[in-house]
Formats: C-alpha cells, sequence, structure tokens
C-alpha cells in the first residue's frame, strides 16, 4: 500500500543555507530528497516512515562535476547520466562510468543520484564499489562547517553512516590516478541490465617494476556495507604481476567478506563468485 501523500511535507529551499538551517533546527526530522529513486520505492511499498522531506533539487551548491587540485569532485547530485556522459570522468575513472551505466536503465541515471546512492547505503549499491577502489572522500556539510570523512571509514554497518543528522554529503572528492593504472569493474546480476548486483568488485592498481605498487579492491553484496578487500589487497600489493598469487589472494579475500543468504543469491554462491571475480581480475592485471 502505497503512503498517503496529505500526510507529507515538502520544502524546497533555494540555498544551502536554508537547508542547512532547517536540518539544524529540527535535526532527524526533515529528510533529503534528492533523485527520490529510493525515496519513492519505500513510499510506494508504504514503508516510509518519514513524512517531512527537504527537495535538495535547487541546491546549485550541490551540483556539478570539476576539478579541484589533484582531485575531481562531484556535487552529490550528480546523476548518474552526468557520470556517464562525462570527458574527465570517462578519461580518469572508467570503472564510475561502468558503475553508472550498470544502474538501472536511462530514466534511474537520468533522475538518480551518486549522493543518493552512497546515503541509501545498500550493500548491493553499484557505485561504492568504484568509489571504494578510488580511494574517494566525502565532504559533508551542516550549519557546524565542513568536514571530510575517508569513504572507505563512512560505513559503520548495515545502513549505519558516519553522518548527523544535520549534515549533508556536500561532495564527493576522487583523487585522480596518476601515469597508467589499471581499472577493473564487474557486477554479477541475473541479467545484463536492470539486475540488482548478486556480487560487485571494482579495482584500481598501479603496477611499477613490474610489481602491483598500489591497489585498492571494492566489493558490493557481500557485507552489511560495501568493504574494501583489505585482505586480498595485502596478498596482492608488492608482488609481480607475473606471478599473482592467485590461491593466497582467493584466500585471503574469505576474510573480507560476510556474505548472507537471500532472494537474489545464496552466501556460498556469492563467496565462491566473488573469489571466482578476483580470478579474472588478476589475469585481466597480468596482461596489461
Ligand atoms: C527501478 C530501479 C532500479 C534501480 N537499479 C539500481 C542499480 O542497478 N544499482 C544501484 O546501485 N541502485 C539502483 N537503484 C537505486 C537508486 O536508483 C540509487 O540508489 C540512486 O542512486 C538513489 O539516488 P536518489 O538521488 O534517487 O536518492 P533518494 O531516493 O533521493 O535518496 C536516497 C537516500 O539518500 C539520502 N540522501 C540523498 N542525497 C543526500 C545528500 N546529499 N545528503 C544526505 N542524504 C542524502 C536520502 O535522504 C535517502 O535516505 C534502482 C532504483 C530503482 C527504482
Amino acid at each position: 500500500m502505497r503512503g498517503f501523500l496529505p500526510d507529507c511535507d515538502i520544502r524546497v529551499p533555494g540555498s544551502l543555507a536554508e537547508a542547512l538551517g532547517l536540518l539544524s533546527a529540527e535535526p532527524g526530522v526533515w529528510t533529503p530528497f534528492a533523485g527520490g529513486t529510493d525515496l519513492m520505492v519505500v513510499y510506494n511499498a508504504g514503508r516510509l516512515k518519514a513524512t517531512r522531506f527537504l527537495d535538495l533539487s535547487r541546491l546549485a551548491e550541490l551540483r556539478g562535476i570539476a576539478e579541484e587540485g589533484a582531485s575531481l569532485a562531484f556535487g552529490s547530485l550528480t546523476s548518474f547520466s552526468e557520470i556517464r556522459e562525462h570527458r574527465a570522468v570517462h578519461q580518469h575513472f572508467p570503472n564510475l562510468v561502468k558503475s553508472a551505466r550498470a544502474t538501472g536503465a536511462l530514466a534511474i541515471q537520468n533522475r538518480g543520484t551518486l549522493g543518493g546512492n552512497i546515503v541509501n547505503a545498500s550493500p548491493a549499491a553499484d557505485t561504492p564499489p568504484s568509489l571504494l577502489a578510488y580511494g574517494a572522500e566525502l565532504e559533508l556539510v551542516s550549519l557546524r562547517g565542513r568536514r571530510r570523512v575517508a569513504y572507505d571509514r563512512f560505513h559503520l554497518g548495515y545502513k549505519q553512516m558516519d553522518l548527523a543528522p544535520d549534515e549533508l554529503v556536500a561532495r564527493i572528492l576522487v583523487p585522480m590516478p596518476e601515469g597508467r593504472s589499471f581499472h577493473y569493474f564487474r557486477k554479477v546480476g541475473t541479467r545484463q541490465a536492470q539486475a540488482i548486483s548478486k556480487v560487485c568488485l571494482a579495482a584500481h592498481a598501479r603496477v611499477a617494476d613490474g610489481c602491483v605498487a598500489e591497489l585498492r579492491i571494492g566489493l558490493g553484496s557481500v557485507a552489511p556495507a560495501p568493504v574494501r578487500a583489505r585482505n586480498a589487497e595485502a596478498a596482492l600489493i608488492g608482488k609481480p604481476v607475473a606471478e599473482l598469487p592467485l590461491l593466497a589472494a582467493r584466500a585471503a579475500l574469505l576474510g573480507d567478506m560476510s556474505p548472507i543468504d537471500d532472494i537474489r543469491a545464496s552466501a556460498h554462491y556469492r563467496s565462491v563468485v566473488t573469489q571466482n571475480v578476483l580470478g579474472h581480475m588478476l589475469r585481466e592485471l597480468a596482461s596489461v
């Protein structure tokens, strides 16, 4: 059963200061509303408890993709379509383009935002593994000021985040890779498109003198929140790309996951397929 629209109060602030003022005056009362593609699903199911919404759509401060020093800064209202169409994103962050293409269909990509994908905090969301692999940072804003949080420290558990009720995600800053680097993104779903991930793995590596100099691996759908595969990374960093320790990395990866059985896949399927995707990633890395 749908929610009851007359119960809802929707404010459309014209400035960031006005929005932050409302959040600060009544913390936890106002729910930010970006593209609404997650919120409306819950509303439509009659399960949305919130009735007071802060429509962010007029906040120019949360829009745009721009170079800032050595990073590319994405306003939290950046849509998946904007990610897909931006030249610098293609050039520096192909995994983000692949994540955006893998998210829903065009209607969702036109409306859904990067900030909403992060704060909805679904373990199965598609941009978080790429953001983890690229070492992204979040800029959070409230009337108290701005602060930055490394994205790999933002998710604290299932739908638990380092985000206070009076804060908004303002921007997502992603450091631009130096030199030639390796990018890998793989989403496994029931179909090639319009499917929620059963497993998602994104990786970004830098190879120097024939060895893995830097590597970050982000995982989706295998833990209560998107996670870094730190054990697998540790098994691979410093190793020659010609002799990557596949079996040790596969074993280490088990320590990075805590998958569950649900309607989309079993925990066993998720473990085995994530290990297989890691193997595929390592074969590609070995051939660069
Ligand atoms: C048919 C369909 C298919 C989908 N397919 C996929 C898919 O393949 N992959 C995938 O990852 N997702 C998918 N989604 C989920 C959804 O589209 C994404 O998670 C999207 O990024 C949500 O963004 P939004 O702007 O619509 O968020 P909203 O629904 O507006 O908000 C989501 C949450 O984030 C909060 N929020 C939003 N912006 C901010 C901000 N700046 N600061 C603080 N809090 C904020 C809101 O309060 C809310 O709690 C799908 C959804 C639908 C309906």
